[in-house]
């Protein structure tokens, strides 16, 4: 029998009383990190089926043994391994076992291709498409998963404290993102939750800056923006140095950008619109009349995906709930100049938030330690 604290069953569960909400009798997850949520599987390939009873893992040959291994035994997954067509067999299972049943598909996972595929069963199955479904359950996390981020800010933190006393002028961005993502593994990540950014002088205005082979000068504010994979789960970490002494322009921007740090996290507690911790942060910079110079939303949500729900963004209505992962990561940009974005990872509760591992924030460091 299904035990209550049975991770699975009651995500399934949770989504279950999401399908009925939208009067659907089930769904077919297609998004990959929305099929490891539910099912614990971890391959790059497959499908589940679910309805009110049953819930079915399609995958194929590739996948036999670790889906065998993964999916839990008691939450009553079925597992069908498709060696030749998987799409063909699967819309094929869907015709004969959910004839006449409402089904849902992943409208924002789901290929033109794969959808034309689906429906050619001759109207057996009455699809429906709708998106956000499992996200939405996934917005919330549950105790195991929220240790899972913290393990994952840890180890980026780690990775950090290593790297650091490596710097100095002449370093090169790719040498410190190649020791920041090493140190990452040798800590115990499966590697870089995403790829690292390592933006200096100039190239810091540039909010989302490919790391290149420019090596950093004395004076450069340098911008790392970096996160580890932990068992799946991400973290997402921005800190903003200098390369020697920091001038006044610099501090008094880097006090801006903290303050608006600040501002927005003391807006995030449960309840909270994204919309308003949004706010927030946009309401510090626009009193310095700076507010075009934060291009890009205050956060979002971190979880089996880098970006997910919620995001903290302008016109957010999503409301934040207990066991909520996200980043609050303000920044402001000059071109010419450099930009400077400080990120952290908080776990919204009743009484406020909490951030998931302490990293030196209070003034602009200066390099090398
Ligand atoms: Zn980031
Ligand atoms: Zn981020």
């Amino acid at each position: 029998m299904r035990s209550p604290d049975n991770p699975a069953a009651r995500r399934l569960a949770r989504v279950r009383a999401g399908l009925a909400e939208r009067q659907l009798d089930g769904l077919l997850v297609s998004h990959i990190p929305n099929l490891r949520y539910l099912t614990g599987f971890s391959g790059s390939s497959g499908w589940l089926l679910l309805d009110g009873e049953r819930a079915i893992l399609i995958t194929d040959g590739r996948y036999e043994t670790q889906a065998q291994q993964e999916l839990p035994d008691d939450a009553g997954f079925e597992l069908l391994v498709l060696h030749d067509k998987v799409l063909a067999g699967l819309a094929d299972k869907a015709a004969h076992e959910f004839a006449g049943r409402r089904l849902g598909l992943e409208a924002n996972h789901v290929a033109v291709d794969q959808w034309q595929r689906l429906r050619d069963d001759d109207g057996a199955v009455d699809w429906r498409s709708i998106s956000g479904l499992v996200e939405e359950v996934r917005a919330q996390k549950d105790e195991g998963e929220i240790e899972l981020v913290r393990k994952a800010a840890e180890t980026a933190a780690a990775a950090l404290a290593d790297t650091l006393p490596l710097v100095q002028p002449g370093t090169r961005e790719v040498d410190i993102a190649a020791e920041l993502e090493y140190r990452m593994r040798r800590h115990g990540a499966e590697g870089a939750a995403f790829e690292t950014i390592v933006a200096s002088g100039e190239r810091s205005a540039l909010p989302h800056a490919a790391t290149s082979e420019c090596p950093i000068q004395e004076g450069d504010l340098l911008l790392i923006d970096f996160g580890a994979r932990w068992r799946g789960y991400c973290s997402d970490l921005t800190r903003t140095f200098v390369v020697g002494q920091a001038d006044a322009r610099q501090r008094e921007v880097y006090d801006l950008v903290l303050a608006a740090h600040e501002a927005a996290c003391s807006a995030l507690r449960v309840g909270a619109l994204g919309s308003e911790v949004d706010a927030q942060a946009r309401r510090s910079f626009e009193a310095a009349g700076l507010e075009e110079r934060f291009p890009h939303s205050t956060g979002h949500g971190l979880g089996l995906e880098v970006h997910e729900g919620p995001r903290l963004g302008r016109h957010s209505e999503e409301r934040l709930r207990p066991g909520t992962v996200v980043t609050v990561e303000p920044g402001l940009y000059f071109p010419g100049w450099g930009g400077i974005r400080i990120e952290d990872d908080l776990l919204v509760t009743a009484e406020g938030a909490t951030a998931l591992v302490m990293l030196e924030k209070g003034w602009l460091r200066s390099l090398p330690l």
